[in-house]
């Protein structure tokens, strides 16, 4: 009895994760409103110091990570001025 549920449990939460990221594990992060492709980004910081929400905090490497996805307002600003066109919108 107690097999069986816990066999159940763990899969179920493995499955969502592994749908979401398993298009965009070779492309890029994505996160509701931006994608960025982190084999493009170049660490410049522009997007982190730039972005006028603060939507950005960098990684061990200066790679944007978007810590605060719901500020942004899709201003464009990032991925306008991205100088190698890592940033994508998601909404736009
Ligand atoms: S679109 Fe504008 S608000 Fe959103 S992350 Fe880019 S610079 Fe920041
Ligand atoms: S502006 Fe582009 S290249 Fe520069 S840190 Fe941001 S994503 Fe990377």
């Amino acid at each position: 009895m107690a097999d069986n549920s816990q066999k159940t449990d763990e899969p179920s939460l493995d499955k969502e994760k592994t749908k979401d990221d398993s298009d965009k594990e070779s492309k890029g992060v994505s996160q509701a409103p931006l994608t960025i492709f982190y084999h493009w980004c170049k660490s410049c910081n522009i997007c982190i110091a730039f972005c006028p929400q603060k939507v950005f905090e960098p990684d061990r490497d200066g790679k944007p990570i978007i810590a605060h996805p719901d500020s942004c307002t899709q201003c464009a600003f990032c991925w306008l001025h991205c100088p190698d066109l890592a940033i994508v919108s998601n909404e736009k």
